[in-house]
């Protein structure tokens, strides 16, 4: 197994649970790509009806299970909140919950009274929202390691109170793969790792191993600027989005956009959204933008910051707490609309990349799935 990332990991966990003794590599001191970088959303609202929802609700019911049995991924049933701030905006919301895929995804239409009942830390001026019940969190920069320690500890797969004989796991840091043979990953340092089903997870850099060509023609680079506050003295029990989610996300192509009117220059340059999570410590997770032709800017520019802790704060109705940090991140998409790329680049050794920005909800039942491909799940 390597890529210690999201994808890896899971991938690590359903391989130990298959009985797979588990070797997992990582090419840095520590995992630092995109699943550490992420807002932690297990998003089910904006999928797209057909394998992708399906997916991503198998995969939250996995989080779940998980998550009940390793406190540290921090998972929280909390929800989300898509909230209109213009009548145009809530007209297009009450016609997408009318829509039979709303229900396929626990959408409901909420009128403002509702949303500040189901989310009193929403005091700023809102037309009406879509509340999701499906929608998660996770903590990102806490879910890797713990997932990690579950595996490696006595009470995980590889302990006697794990599934029937769980292999055991061991994680090795600062291993960069740079040769694929058969049956074997060899890295920079020479060492050849052996083995009967391998998984490369290496995120973003899916196209840096010899024979990756053929998924490299169907994945791109996306990437995306993100900031976090101090902690915020409210309490915030959903995630929150805006109206703008509604002109990516894939569920809402059922519903006639147009009465979203025009978005603002400044959103409509960066293909800016509003998603706002609040974290287990308080603060807030708030993004976030999307840049798709490379080379990317190497700086984090101001003005999207700026838009996205305006409309915060209009959310909110209150003054945010000062940012503690700003960050960028890439993810790898798929551009056919697949899930995720996954082909066999030697015999039983599999590339498993670009699951694009549903890759923290769907990495469960991804996983699970390459087990199935491979033939072994
Ligand atoms: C800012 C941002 C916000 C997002 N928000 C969400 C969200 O809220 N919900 C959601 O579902 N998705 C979200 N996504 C998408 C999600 O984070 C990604 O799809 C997911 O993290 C990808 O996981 P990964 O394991 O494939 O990649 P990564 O997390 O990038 O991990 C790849 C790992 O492989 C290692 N690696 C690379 N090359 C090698 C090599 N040769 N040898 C060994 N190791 C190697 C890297 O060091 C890295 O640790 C977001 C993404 C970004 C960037």
């Amino acid at each position: 197994m390597a890529g210690g990332g999201i994808l890896g990991t899971w991938h690590a966990l359903e391989l130990s649970r298959a009985g797979y003794t588990v070797a997992h590599l990582e090419a840095d001191a520590a995992p630092q790509g995109a699943s550490v970088r992420n807002f932690g959303l297990i998003w089910v609202s904006g999928r797209r009806t057909g394998v992708e929802l399906e997916t991503a609700l198998r995969a939250r019911q996995r989080w779940e299970e998980v998550g009940a049995t390793i406190p540290g991924i921090g998972f929280r049933p909390s929800g989300s909140l898509t909230l209109a701030t213009s009548d145009g905006e809530r007209k297009v919301m009450e016609e997408f919950a009318a829509h039979p895929d709303a229900a396929a995804r626990s959408i409901t239409y909420v009128d403002p009274d509702e949303v500040v009942t189901i989310n009193p830390a929403v005091l700023g001026e809102v037309f009406g929202g879509l509340y999701c019940t499906d929608d998660a969190v996770v903590e990102p920069r806490r879910a890797l390691g713990a997932l990690r320690e579950y595996l490696s500890g006595p009470s995980g797969p590889s302990g006697p109170s794990g599934p029937s004989s769980p292999g055991s796991y061991a994680f090795h840091s600062g291993r960069r793969v740079h040769g694929v043979e058969d049956h074997a990953l060899v890295d920079t340092a020479g060492t050849r790792w052996e083995g009967d089903l391998i998984v490369l997870a290496t995120g973003a850099g899916f196209d840096q191993l010899p024979g990756t060509e053929r998924v490299a023609a169907r994945v791109r680079r996306v990437r995306l600027q993100m900031l976090e506050t101090e902690p915020y003295a409210g309490e915030l029990t959903t995630a929150l989005a805006d109206a703008d989610t509604m002109r990516y996300y894939p569920a809402y192509e059922v519903v006639s956009q147009d009465l979203l009117g025009q978005q603002s220059p400044v959103a409509a340059a960066h293909h800016l959204q509003l998603l706002l999570v609040q974290r287990a410590d308080g603060g807030l997770t708030i993004g976030d933008t999307h840049a798709y032709d490379e080379p990317f800017d190497f700086a984090l520019v101001e003005d999207p910051t700026l838009e996205l802790l305006d409309r915060a704060e209009r959310l909110l109705g209150a003054a945010l707490p000062p940012v503690a940090r700003r960050w960028e991140g890439v993810y790898a998409q798929c551009t056919d609309g697949a899930v995720c790329a996954r082909e066999e680049l030697a015999p039983d050794v599999w590339l498993v990349t670009a699951p694009g920005g549903r890759g923290m909800t769907c990495s469960p039942a991804i996983a699970a799935d390459t087990l199935v491909a491979a033939g072994v799940g």
